[in-house]
């Protein structure tokens, strides 16, 4: 069995401000440790459950976050970015039985996180009406390559958003954020969870952990200024919505996340 795990580090314990984030700044090594850890018990439940090949994604910024000294023997780590649309899930296929998410955050907006983004320079992404997470990207992208979604860990708006998607899907909140901050669960509580969540839902039956597709996506790309906007708009099938916002729609996700990939 092969299990596929893509881990973001904004949805990560403790994690809270932006520069804890990004590579050189104070306390990013403190958070690529933890995300290490989280991943980590990730693979760790994965194999009491009886998996015997695990890829792992590192999805966040220059993907570049995690090392293979970090992984468990016999964990293959996918670095840094092809440029294949499926993104943060990339590399994803049918012969994985599911995907697991660590780290995954609310999306820009939203009042789930002070790191509340969608793909980075974005302002704003909606689709069909409703601000839409990285955490759905994938769940869609899943539901799209025909993997059931198995678990999330990430802060409590991610897994809310999980549990409306599926109930069945597995979801352990390791931090809520309360404005500008955030309150978060003890490291060994968020481990254990991870690491029981991913055993619990693979020794499950994945095939109840599906997410179903919209028959057709209509998508809104906000930038923060017009220039953007005004050269996303010509991307084949793209419009100029409003002077920030380019608008997109089709039925076939790979479209949205093809657009996605060239206007972000
Ligand atoms: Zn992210």
């Amino acid at each position: 069995m092969k299990v596929y795990i893509s881990a973001d580090i904004e949805g990560i314990t403790g994690v809270t401000h932006w520069d804890e984030t990004e590579v050189g700044k104070p306390g990013y090594e403190a958070s690529r440790t933890q995300m290490a850890a989280e991943v980590r018990a990730a693979c760790e439940g994965a194999a009491k459950a009886g998996a015997r090949e695990i890829l792992v994604k590192d999805a966040h910024d220059t993907g570049r976050n995690l090392t293979a000294a970090d992984l468990p023997p016999g964990t293959q780590l996918l670095r840094g970015w092809s440029g294949h649309p499926l993104a943060m899930v990339e590399e994803l296929d049918q012969s994985c039985a599911g995907v697991v998410l660590v780290g995954y955050h609310a999306p820009a907006g939203s009042a789930g996180s002070p790191l509340a983004h969608t793909l980075s320079p974005l302002h704003l992404l909606e689709i069909n009406g409703q601000p839409a997470s990285e955490f759905l990207l994938a769940a869609y992208s899943a539901a799209y390559v025909g993997v059931p979604l198995l678990f999330v860990s990430g802060d409590e708006a991610t897994c809310a958003e999980a549990q409306r998607l599926n109930a069945r899907i597995g979801a352990f909140p390791v931090k809520r954020g309360v404005g500008g901050g955030t309150i978060s669960v003890d490291v060994e509580q968020a481990l254990a969870g991870i690491r029981d969540g991913v055993a619990a839902a693979l020794k499950g039956d994945p095939g109840l952990c599906r997410v179903a597709l919209p028959e057709r996506f209509t998508v809104a790309v906000t930038y923060r200024d017009h220039p953007k906007a005004y050269r996303a708009s010509f991307y084949p099938g793209a419009t100029l919505a409003s002077s920030c916002t380019v608008a997109f729609a089709s039925s076939d996700f790979l479209d949205v996340l093809r657009f996605l990939l060239f206007v972000t």
